[in-house]
């Protein structure tokens, strides 16, 4: 049978906290209608209720309209719990701790540059190892890879692979405090040694993008952006190191579940208190890999910016990162809940910061408009640069989606798409296409995920977060 959904108002849905003993809070599904069916096509419904059971949750779990099933989580899920009396669980941060995702942007008009575009998708394929396991031209050792998982994008920056202003532009500057190198395995360190600077699997990309659409050009100007411009994505987190760690932890917990007398409805769920030890050891890990994540997208920036140097003959320091915002991670956040303030433990699993006007956290450039946050749709549709509202913070502890969402499995997308078939269809519009294998190709196909402009059309109307500019992609490099 199907879960009953109240409507609470056009982009927002209720699953009252009475329809199952077990949950602690209600769940919360932002979705416009046409994207209803697909949420209820897997089990994202049900792991919500699940979520919603966690000791310590606060005020709702929450899914987004990119939502779909996951490991223990729903993809596009947010879950807040206490700092002192709930728990941390790494299904709801994902495998790929700080997957997330980053924008350069240039001074460059896509009418004056279209007859470069091959080459620079050619030399950015070249520079930029994709696929998975793959390792990359930097190899580092034992001491440098503590250096990484402690200082993030900084290590890179120090290291001549950044500029320092990049570092104003990350979400938490690039660097969590808290993390601790000694709490990530040796097999974690080992599989991360050389893979800084590689995209990873099918999912990760570069793109090249133009501005196809500003909404909002006040907001657009304060962000760098114009009409026609040449703009630069980059989706990718911490390869093998934040699998590692995750995978290790994962193996703690459940082990450790018993004597904390914690129960709950599905294995995946596995937690512990944060405030435990073991809960203490994972936040730590987990943020150590956080910090690799941020160094490698800043690595992948010093990559592009080579390759674009070699092609547009001008400085890479001409790209300015707009902004990087992780959706794969759990942050120690204050958010108000019924009038009062509240020490949170917000995990987003596929959910990016969307941080309102005058918040403390985001650089002063951006507290008038809201932090940049950076929406990927799929490499033959459209990606969105959005701003975060007061309204997010309210509602949803400052968080949206972070992406269209799978509709289809990748099984079923291998099935239906044939590889080169697609990569014509692509190049016949205009989007060059390199990828590390066509079976990854073939599992990414546009068809594979949810109309994107139906969920930014979501979340905006909620305002979880706002239109500023819309992207169409123009050359891809897939993982
Ligand atoms: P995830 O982090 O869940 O793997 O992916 C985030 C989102 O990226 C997906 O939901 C999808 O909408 C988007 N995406 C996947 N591949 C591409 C691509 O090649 N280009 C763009 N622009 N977006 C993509
Ligand atoms: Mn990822
Ligand atoms: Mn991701």
């Amino acid at each position: 049978d199907q879960v009953q959904l109240q409507q609470v108002d056009e982009c927002l849905w209720e699953i009252p906290k009475s329809a199952r003993a077990d949950m602690r809070v209600p769940a919360y599904v932002y979705a416009l209608e046409e994207l209803l069916e697909d949420l209820r096509k897997d089990r994202t419904l049900d792991q919500l209720m699940n979520v919603a059971t966690l000791p310590g949750i606060q005020k709702a779990a929450i899914v987004m309209p990119d939502g779909h099933e996951g490991y223990g989580f729903p993809i596009g899920g947010v879950a807040a719990t206490d700092v002192s009396r709930g728990v941390i669980s790494p299904g709801g941060i994902g495998y790929d701790i700080n997957c997330g995702v980053r924008l350069l942007t240039s001074s460059t008009r896509y009418a004056d540059v279209k007859g470069k575009i091959g080459e620079l998708v050619h030399e950015l394929s070249r520079m930029i190892p994709k696929g998975v396991g793959r390792g990359g031209r930097l190899v580092l050792s034992t001491g440098q890879m503590e250096e990484v998982l402690a200082g993030g994008a900084e290590w890179a920056v120090a290291n001549g692979y950044g500029l320092n202003e990049d570092l104003d532009h990350i979400e938490s500057r690039g660097r969590l405090e808290h993390a601790d190198p000694a709490r990530v395995s040796d097999h974690a360190v080992k599989r991360g040694h050389d893979q800084l600077g590689t995209i990873g699997a099918g999912n990760h990309f570069v793109e090249v993008d133009r501005v196809e659409e500003i909404y909002d050009d006040e907001t657009a100007e304060a962000f760098g952006l114009f009409q026609g411009q040449l703009v630069i994505l980059i989706h990718t987190g911490s390869r093998g190191l934040g699998h590692q760690v995750a995978t290790d932890y994962l193996k703690t917990f459940l082990n450790a579940m018993p004597s904390y007398g914690l129960h709950i409805p599905d294995r995946e769920l596995a937690c512990a208190p944060f405030s435990s030890e073991d809960g203490q050891n994972y936040f730590k890990a987990m943020a150590a890999a956080a910090n690799y994540a941020w160094c490698n997208r800043e690595v992948i920036s010093w990559e592009v910016r080579q390759s674009w140097e070699y092609i547009m003959k001008e400085a890479g320091e001409n790209l300015r990162l707009l902004y990087d915002v992780a959706h794969n991670i759990a942050k120690i956040e204050t958010h108000r809940i019924s009038g009062k303030n509240h020490r949170l433990v917000v995990h987003r699993k596929g959910a990016t910061r969307a941080f309102g006007p005058g918040s403390p956290e985001i650089p002063d450039d951006f507290s008038k408009t809201g932090q940049p946050v950076l929406i990927p749709g799929s490499m033959g549709t459209h990606s969105y640069v959005l701003a975060g509202t007061k309204e997010s913070m309210e509602n949803s502890f400052g968080s949206t989606c972070h992406g269209a969402g799978r509709r289809m499995s990748r099984t079923a997308a291998k099935k239906m798409v044939d590889a080169p078939t697609l990569k014509r269809e692509l190049l016949a519009n205009d989007i060059a296409v390199e990828a590390g294998s066509y079976a990854g190709l073939a599992e990414e196909a546009p068809v594979a995920y949810k109309d994107i402009d139906l969920v930014v059309e979501t979340v905006h109307r909620a305002r979880l977060a706002r239109k500023v500019a819309k992207l169409r992609p123009v050359g891809v490099i897939k993982g």
